[in-house]
């Protein structure tokens, strides 16, 4: 009932703020060596008017709880000086805190003397004996009203200046005809004037921007005059000009106080809750530290002026904190938590206890060596690059390719194309029959100027740098990456989104995406020490590899340099599009780019009406695009037909198992010790690698791109393994009947 005994709350900041100083309860101390009906009127008196208060009996217990408490009022018995001596009680607490009020009572039968040594001592009231229980309150309500209050008024009057004075948010008040009365240090150095300049101006000199309605500062003026609020955004400019601040204005009665902010927290200030953020401005003393600092730490990075988007998405969740309700806040803090991890792409990795299975490939595929590191050497099977075979120079066109190969490219537009007959129609040199025939159906040779000659050496010299000894990763993988990257550029989607440029790109980033692959994981390289781990710091080794010794290849002899006429910008985007796309086939950025691609183009692209093609064509997009192609392209075995599917899964099985063999020779870390040819079940491996890799990768592809068939396939093998593993069975194909 205190609350409600209050005056009216006028439109003046500082009731505003003695409102919320009071809203802590009045703390008493009342010092009695007795208690007697006088220390019970108190009492109750106290607990009448809704105050706290403390008893002491003598002035060391009485300081000891003074120290710990700081009571607003300090009520002294002065009527029996032999107990203890009440006017040093009342200059020691004086001297600890200077808001203070005292009151001394004498007893009414004492002869009238001089106030003045009480005075001088500290106190400022006297009370004559009274026990009576009204009189006490009266009293107590009186001091309250006047000595109380008035120091609250101080303390607020100071706690406020303090706070604008070392505020990071610019801060101007003006008089009621709009004379600028005070800025803070934050308004000198954000604005970029020096308080002479403005203090007794008119705020109307301080340039402003024409953002802002003509008749705004008539609008704010009658507002004040009328004694009303007004709250809302003015631009105001700073001083050199330059830099348009968004200005945030609550005019209260005779006074007019101006948030300038930086535009990046707009949102402070255009939430609903305006108030709660301009209050909790005003009122956070010296003391309250925790709330000081944080606000100036936001402060700092809302003053860096190369701001990333993920710091002005955590700015703006910051804000919109502030005045959301409990729950919304909680959910909001973690999803602060997840946003300031580096990781944002990868999904945490399971725990151990997982399929062996998956928990190998995971551990196989999705690290890189630089947690993983070894003093093994791995020596190269090639150190220096393979040129062109002199059996291979023979002259090869298009058009004198021999009818038993052409034969088997026939349906080469078809997804259902057999990669492995080409592959022994060439004797294992399909990249380059492939290449020349979808280069040719690609036009890839008119985009480059170059004659087909050169190409032709071009893919010649690729092909002999894949190692055929691979039993996956030769250029038969490649050819069939080719494919797969061909087939996609023909979807409909695919075409709108990218250009000419891309499409070459694609080609070529497919056609050389492996080549010099060891037939080792990136791992192994690391675990093993190679060169090529040493050369590119345990980071995406055999990828950056891939890219820079395709560009070597290629670029070291006119003879096979298909970039050569082109021009020097085209050269450039086309070898960044290539190297990114190269790249992007490392499977540590897995979920980062499969999460990129579904949240930046399959979300948008579904929660459009129309077909959204500048959601398809941005640049961003593009490079999401073509990752997400060349991605699916190379890890594609799954989709294919049976058993395409089968023969692509023996292979890097064989792959895999090679590596384990060559690990436990060497006395190396067993990267993938399911891999071991003696006890893997390959249903199993094949049923991880579509689980955690394939499935949320091609559903989100087929959405873009719409393919059916190769979704069927997908099913179809998911089963097949499946009903091999229930069978127990570790093989590749069910025994003969
Ligand atoms: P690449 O090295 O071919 O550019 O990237 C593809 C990655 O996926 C390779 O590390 C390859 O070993 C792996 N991979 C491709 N197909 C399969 C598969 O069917 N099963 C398993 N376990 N891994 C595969
Ligand atoms: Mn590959």
């Amino acid at each position: 009932d205190r609350g409600q005994s209050r005056p009216p709350s006028t439109n003046c900041v500082i009731d505003h703020g003695i409102r919320c100083f009071f809203l802590f309860l009045l703390q008493v101390l009342l010092v009695f060596a007795k208690e007697d009906s006088q220390s019970n009127g108190f009492c109750w008196a106290c607990e009448k008017a809704n105050f706290r208060c403390s008893m002491a009996r003598t002035p060391e217990s009485a300081l000891e709880c003074f120290s710990e408490k700081h009571h607003d009022l300090v009520i002294i018995d002065h009527r029996h000086s032999r107990h203890f001596d009440a006017e040093a009680l009342c200059r020691v607490c004086h001297v600890d805190v200077s808001v203070l009020t005292c009151a001394h009572f004498l007893r009414p039968d004492r002869e009238e003397a001089s106030v003045m040594p009480l005075i001088n001592a500290g106190f400022n009231r006297r009370y004559v004996e009274n026990a009576n229980m009204m009189a006490c309150y009266n009293e107590l309500l009186q001091l309250e009203h006047g000595e109380v209050r008035a120091q609250f008024k101080l303390r607020a009057g100071n706690a406020i200046f303090t706070a604008l004075e070392q505020s990071q948010e610019a801060i101007e008040i003006t008089s009621e005809d709009q004379i600028i009365q005070y800025v803070n240090p934050a308004y000198e150095s954000i604005m970029g004037y020096q308080q002479g300049e403005l203090i007794g101006k008119e705020i109307i000199e301080v340039p402003k921007s024409e953002k802002n309605k003509p008749d705004l500062l008539e609008t704010i003026n009658s507002c004040i005059r009328k004694g009303k609020e007004w709250q809302g955004i003015y631009y105001a400019k700073k001083k050199n000009g330059d830099i348009t601040y968004v200005t945030w204005l609550k005019c209260l009665g005779e006074t007019a106080v101006c948030v300038c902010l930086d535009s990046s927290c707009e949102i402070n200030f255009q939430t609903s809750d305006t108030q709660d953020a301009f209050l909790s401005f005003f009122f956070f003393s010296p003391e309250s530290g925790s709330s000081q600092r944080r606000h100036s730490s936001m402060a700092r990075i809302h003053s860096m002026t190369i701001e990333a988007p993920i710091t002005k998405v955590i700015n703006i969740i910051n804000a919109a904190q502030e005045s959301s309700p409990m729950p919304v806040a909680e959910a909001l803090d973690r999803v602060l938590e997840i946003l300031r991890t580096t990781e944002l792409y990868s999904p945490q990795l399971g725990t151990k206890d997982e399929d062996p299975h998956t928990n190998d490939l995971v551990g196989g595929l999705m690290t890189d060596g630089l947690r993983r590191l070894s003093g093994n050497e791995y020596i190269f099977s090639t150190k220096q690059p393979h040129h062109i075979p002199s059996h291979l120079t023979t002259p090869l066109s298009l058009n004198d390719i021999p009818p038993r190969i052409a034969q088997t490219m026939e349906n080469e537009d078809s997804w259902d194309f057999d990669i492995f007959n080409l592959e022994a129609a060439t004797i294992k040199r399909p990249l380059t029959y492939l290449g020349l025939k979808i280069f040719s159906r690609f036009g890839v040779c008119e985009f480059l100027n170059c004659p087909e000659a050169t190409l032709r050496s071009w893919l010649q010299v690729i092909e002999a740098n894949y190692h055929s000894s691979n039993s996956y990763h030769n250029s038969t993988h490649a050819a069939d990456v080719l494919h797969a990257t061909a087939y996609f550029l023909c979807k409909e989607r695919v075409k709108q989104s990218l250009d000419p440029t891309d499409e070459v790109a694609a080609l070529i980033a497919a056609t050389v995406h492996d080549v010099d692959h060891p037939g080792r994981t990136n791992s192994f390289l690391c675990n093993a020490g190679s060169e090529l781990a040493i050369l590119y710091n345990d980071t995406a080794v055999l990828e950056s590899h891939h890219a820079a010794l395709a560009f070597q290849i290629t670029t070291r002899d006119d003879k096979c340099n298909i970039f050569k006429n082109i021009e020097r910008n085209e050269y450039r985007t086309l070898r960044q599009a290539i190297i990114d796309m190269v790249l992007a086939t490392e499977m540590t950025k897995h979920f980062e780019h499969v999460n990129k691609f579904v949240n930046s183009i399959n979300k948008p692209l579904a929660a459009l009406e129309e077909n959204g093609v500048s959601i398809l064509t941005s640049p961003e997009n593009r490079i999401l695009v073509k990752r997400m192609l060349i991605k699916c392209a190379d890890i594609s075995n799954p989709c294919r037909p049976q058993e395409l599917c089968i023969e692509w899964a023996g292979r890097i099985s064989e792959e895999y198992f090679a590596q384990t063999d060559e690990e436990k020779r060497q006395g190396l870390p067993v990267v993938m010790p399911v891999f071991d040819r003696n006890t893997c079940s390959i249903p199993k491996s094949q049923i991880s690698f579509i689980d955690y890799f394939i499935t949320d990768m091609f559903d989100a592809w087929d959405a873009f791109a719409d393919l059916p068939n190769l979704m069927q396939h997908l099913d179809n093998n998911f089963k097949y393994w499946k009903g091999l593993d229930e069978r127990k069975l570790h093989s590749l194909r069910p025994p003969p009947e």
